[in-house]
């Protein structure tokens, strides 16, 4: 009696070491391997067409959701400088593919404030960059029927990628929703598993 006591706890303390090194994945397809170069001060500039589109909530929630992370060394805030920003977010209306909902894309800016862009496999494999452009696809929400919720999550996503995450869908895949899968999900703020992989990236100074 005893001794089935002990093999059952045994594979029980397996069961949460097997879980543990799955939410620990911290490869490129998760957490992408260069940064901005300024660190974790991330200031963003809004393009007039967020307001006009009707997007300026969603980013706000974005900002205080991923601020809101404990112990993560990061903080977003908005500038009017847009030659200064990390982060340049605009609205854009049916310019991405079809069933594209956002983008993000990876900039250097140099002495004279002239952008070049950066391809995503150079990022993803530690390049460094100075910049995120963000567009949200107002026409590709809309036909899609985006409700508030999954507007916050495409902000949502973006935004984490500005701070070097990336898709949580891709391999070795983390299961459920997070604001780091990918598509039309309803989510108004971060997951633990996204909590987690931004401390890892950006750990509190
Ligand atoms: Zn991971
Ligand atoms: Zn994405």
């Amino acid at each position: 009696m005893k001794k089935k006591r002990i093999v059952l706890l045994t594979t029980i303390s397996l069961l949460f070491l097997g879980s543990t090194m799955v939410s620990a994945d911290y490869s490129s397809n998760h957490v992408l391997g260069g940064k901005n170069r300024t660190g974790g001060v991330f200031k963003y500039w809004l393009d007039s067409s967020v307001a006009s589109y009707g997007y300026t909530n969603s980013i706000t929630n974005a900002k205080t959701n991923w601020n809101a992370v404990p112990n993560a060394g990061i903080f977003l805030f908005e500038t009017s400088d847009a030659d200064d920003a990390e982060i340049k977010y605009y609205v854009t209306n049916n310019e991405l593919g079809s069933g594209v909902f956002g983008a993000a894309d990876f900039w250097d800016r140099n002495s004279n404030g002239k952008l070049s862009f950066l391809s995503p496999t150079s990022v993803m494999s530690g390049t460094n960059f100075d910049m995120t452009r963000i567009r949200l696809d107002y026409g590709r929400m809309t036909s899609a029927n985006f409700t508030s919720a999954e507007r916050n999550h495409n902000a949502g996503h973006e935004t984490g990628h500005a701070m070097s995450l990336s898709h949580f869908e891709d391999y070795p895949a983390h299961t459920g929703n997070h604001w780091m899968k990918s598509g039309q999900i309803s989510l108004n703020s971060p997951t633990s598993t996204d909590a987690d992989h931004l401390v890892w990236k950006w750990p509190a100074p």
